[in-house]
Parts: structure tokens; sequence; C-alpha cells
């Protein structure tokens, strides 16, 4: 009928339309073709245009400049993949679906107006393990229906397995973001690689199993991934965590994907995979920031750091810190100034600040640009979010490659609460936690100001020498607070 109706419409579109009986036809074959759409049909329509705007979302989120559109149609195309859902008729009690909806909205919006931003990242990292979770609960309470599940049993086993990985594996990765001192230090045992090993292959041959299994096999399966998923994170620390964070994103994904499987359900299938995929491409991303193999991370091998040096003996003596007015002197007599923001700035909620220095320097004739690192922070793209509320232009965010062969060019590198990221030991102590990360390379400019509130390390819980480099000052005071010195002495200058 679909063939009919569109080959009409070819014909028509080659003989333009004169006769009003040729259009009268269409008109027929249109009618009737619709009205032979099964319920089915009518969702998958419904499916399709869902994944439509999820990719064209997805598309739209590849730039800053898009980027809100792109988040739009994907919530769009979120909203019509459930209305098609709800209007299916596989709906198996209107209350229960009811009351859960109104309890997770209640929950989202409960949680949207109490979370800082600065806790955006655990917030992304429990939605990953929700996620994975509520996938293993729709592939377990299927299997419960069904009692020689086949190929959909192997698919709920594959869920139970990557989505419980992916739920205890994000608490942790939380708990870690959260900086809470559980899980702060990375902790493992000997042989802890071949326990996960052992654990995993557990996993899968439980998941084969499943063809043919029941509950009890499948409640075996989920208590293993657990303890798998909790055994693959909590050894890792330092600067690995944006690889875990972005890796646990694409399980969350994958574990929907084969739970849309387990249901025979095209949206989940889609959307899980569209997840899935993105997630690994942002893995790589991140790998590559973190100078890291995906084969090294996939396969779970974090090395233990060697000892940690002592912050007196980094320190002790070099220190030299400044003011203010004494930097906005500085400022004026520069040509060239670049911005380098990290998780401090997003402590500090400094952005506005950071925009209307700019803006001055730029009034003044400064040239000024934002050095982007990509795990600057603690969630992947958290700078360019901070920067994009305070309306910085895109076209002065210059991303790692691009900026670090110009630092010595540049008069005054003003790195506000970024530590890690410009850390030198990163290419000088090969058994760092952030050995091999490729770094800001601020020290090659003139001068660096390095505005944060104390010696304190940064996630990578390490000394940073450069606060002790010849050319380093260091201003110490809240990142918003600081700035907002620095506006006032400028413009009494
Ligand atoms: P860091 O965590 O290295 O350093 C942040 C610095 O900000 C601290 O040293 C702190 O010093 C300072 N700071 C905190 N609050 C304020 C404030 N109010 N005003 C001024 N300064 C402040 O941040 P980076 O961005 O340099 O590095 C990110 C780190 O997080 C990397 O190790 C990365 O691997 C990790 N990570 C990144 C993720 C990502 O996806 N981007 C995810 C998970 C981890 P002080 O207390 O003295 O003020």
């Amino acid at each position: 009928m679909i063939d009919n109706l569109f080959n009409m419409l070819l014909l028509a579109k080659q003989e333009p339309l004169v006769e009003s009986e040729t259009v009268a036809e269409v008109v027929d074959v249109a009618t009737e073709a619709v009205s032979s759409f099964s319920a089915d049909s009518w969702a998958n329509l419904g499916y399709l245009a869902a994944a439509i705007l999820f990719i064209l979302g997805i598309k739209g989120m590849t730039h800053p400049r898009t980027a809100v559109r792109g988040n739009m149609l994907g919530a769009v195309g979120m909203l019509v993949a459930v209305l098609v859902v709800l209007l299916s008729g596989n709906v198996v009690s209107w209350p229960v679906a009811f009351v859960a909806m109104l309890a997770g909205s209640a929950g989202g919006v409960w949680l949207a107006n109490t979370v800082q931003m600065t806790q955006m990242p655990q917030l992304v990292a429990l939605f990953n393990g929700f996620g994975g979770i509520a996938s293993v609960l729709v592939a377990g309470a299927e299997l419960i229906k069904v009692s020689n599940p086949g190929v959909a049993g192997v698919a709920a086993g594959l869920t139970g397995l990557i989505g419980s990985v992916t739920f205890t594996g994000s608490l942790i990765a939380a708990g870690k973001l959260q900086e809470l001192p559980q899980f702060k230090k990375p902790w493992s045992f000997g042989g802890q690689q071949f326990v996960s090993l052992g654990l995993l292959l557990l996993g899968l041959l439980l998941s084969w199993m499943m063809a043919d299994g029941t509950g009890v096999e499948f409640v075996f399966l989920v208590l293993a991934s657990l303890v798998l998923g909790a055994m693959l994170v909590l050894p890792i620390g330092g600067a690995d965590m944006p690889v875990v964070i972005a890796l646990l994103n694409s399980y969350s994904g994958l574990a929907a994907a084969a739970a849309g499987f387990v249901i025979s359900n095209n949206v989940l299938i889609i959307a899980g995979s569209l997840v899935g995929a993105s997630g690994l491409i942002l893995t790589q991303i991140m790998c590559k920031a973190m100078n890291r193999s995906l084969a090294n991370v996939l396969f779970a091998k974090f090395e233990a750091s060697g000892p940690v040096a002592d912050a007196d003996d980094v320190y002790a003596g070099k220190i030299k810190s400044t003011s203010a007015d004494e930097v906005a002197m500085l400022l004026e007599g520069g040509q060239r100034v670049i911005f380098v923001p990290g998780y401090g700035l997003a402590v500090a909620q400094a952005q506005h600040a950071v925009r209307e220095l700019a803006d001055l320097l730029e009034a003044s004739g400064v040239t000024v640009e934002y050095a982007i690192h990509p795990v600057a922070g603690r969630m992947p793209g958290h700078m360019n979010v901070l920067l994009a509320e305070a309306d910085v232009p895109y076209d002065q965010l210059k991303e790692m490659d691009e900026i670090n062969p110009t630092f010595s060019q540049c008069d005054v590198a003003i790195v506000i609460g970024a530590n890690d990221v410009v850390n030198p030991v990163a290419n000088t102590d090969p058994t760092s936690p952030i050995a091999g990360m490729p770094i800001l390379e601020v020290s090659e400019a003139r001068t660096v100001i390095m505005i944060k509130r104390s010696l304190s390390p940064g996630f990578a819980g390490i000394p940073n020498p450069l606060f002790a480099a010849d050319n380093c000052l260091m201003l110490f005071g809240d990142g918003k607070k600081v700035l907002v010195d620095i506006v006032a002495a400028f413009k009494e200058a």
C-alpha cells in the first residue's frame, strides 16, 4: 500500500497534477494507506520521528551555538517517545504509570531546584546509574513473565550485566566527584584485576545461560555485576575519572539498548544505541585528553601511582603573592591576555566577573582568549557551559592544541581555579596520577597569575610546582571576589 502511494506521488511529481481526477486518486490512495496502518505502524512512525529528533538533537549539541536548540530537539524527541509508548496501548496499569510519572517529575523538579551548579557532575553520574538500574528492572520484570525467553533471555542477561555495572560504578563515581573521604583515594587489593575478569566472565556465562534461565540466575548475575561495577571504579583516582564518567554514560545507553531488545521496543533500542555510541566517542575524546588508550581503559588496567611529593618541599620559600591592584597594572601594559578557567571558576561562579574583565580589557585594545582544557572542571564541556552562561563569544574559546603553541606570545595568563590541567608534573613525573596528561602550557606566558584560595591541590591531590615558578604570581582569594577587585582596580587605574 505504501509502495502504491509512493509510486502515485512519484508519477504526480513527473507529470504535474492538472487533472482533478489524478488529485482525487492520490488522496484516495493516501487515505486508504493511512487507514490500513496498524497501531504498531503508527507507533513505529512515532518512534521514527523521535529517533530523527534525537539525531538532530545530538547534531545540534556538537557546537555551542546550536547546543540549546539541540537540547530542545532531544527533549521534544523524548516527549514524542513517551507519548507514543503511553498511547500504544501497552500500558499495564494507568494508575501505576501515572503515580510513577508524577513521582519522577516531582523528583526531577526538586533536584533541578536544589542541586548546586557545582554538583551537576555528581548528578549526571547518578542519572547514568539510575538509567542502568532502570534497564535492569525492566529486563528482570520481563523475565518473570516468560518461561523460555531464548534470545530475549540473553539480551536480559546482558542488560543485567551492563546495567548493574553502570549502577554501582556510577554511585562510586558520584562519591568520588563529591570528594567523599571514603572514595577519594583509589582503593584496590592484590589480584583485583583477576577478580574483576573472573566476575566479567561469570556475568557473560550467566547471560548466555539466560536463554533458558530463570529469575534465580538473573539475581546471581545482577549481584555479581553490582560487585564488578564497584571493582572497576574503586581503583580509579586522580585524573582518570573523566574517562570513567564518559564510559559509564556509554554503558547506561548500552544497557537501555539491550533492554529494548528484551521488550522489543524500537525507540529504546535506538535511543540506547545513540547514547552508547556517543558515550564511546566521548570516551575516546577523553582518552585523548588524558593520553590513554581506549583498550587500556576498557581492560581497567589502572596503574597505581607513586608517592606524592611533599607540598612543603615544592613550595617552601618559593611562592610570590600579588594583589588585585598589581594585576590591574600588569594588565594595562599587556597586548594579549589568556584566561585559563578550571573547576574553581565553577565553585566561585566567577564566569560573569571574568567576562566583565575581558570586556574591559578588549575595550582598551587587549586581545583576549580563553584556553579550554578538555578535562577542566568535573564533567566534559564544563567550562564551555559556564562561559556560554556569561555569553562569552565562542570564537574566543580556544582548544588546548590550538592555544598551546601561542602561550609564548601571551603577556599575562590568568589561571582561575584551574590546577591539575596546568600542572607541569604531568610532563615530568611518570609516577604521578596525572602522568602523560597533556596540559595547558601556561608557564610559557610572560607572567602567570594563579587565582585560587590557597595552595591546596586540585582533584588529583598533588602539589603543583607551577605555583613556585619564577614567572608565577599567586593571587589568593575566591575567584569571583578577586576578579571583581581586579575590575575595580582596572577601572580606577
Ligand atoms: P582542579 O580540581 O585541579 O583544581 C581546582 C582548583 O580550584 C583547586 O586547586 C582549588 O584551590 C580551586 N578553587 C576551588 N574553589 C575556588 C574558588 N572559590 N575560587 C578560586 N579557586 C577555587 O581543577 P582543574 O579544572 O584544573 O582540573 C580538573 C580535574 O578534575 C582533573 O584532575 C580532571 O581529571 C578531574 N575530573 C574532570 C572531569 C571532567 O570530565 N572534566 C571529571 C572528573 C574528574 P583552592 O582550594 O586553593 O581554592
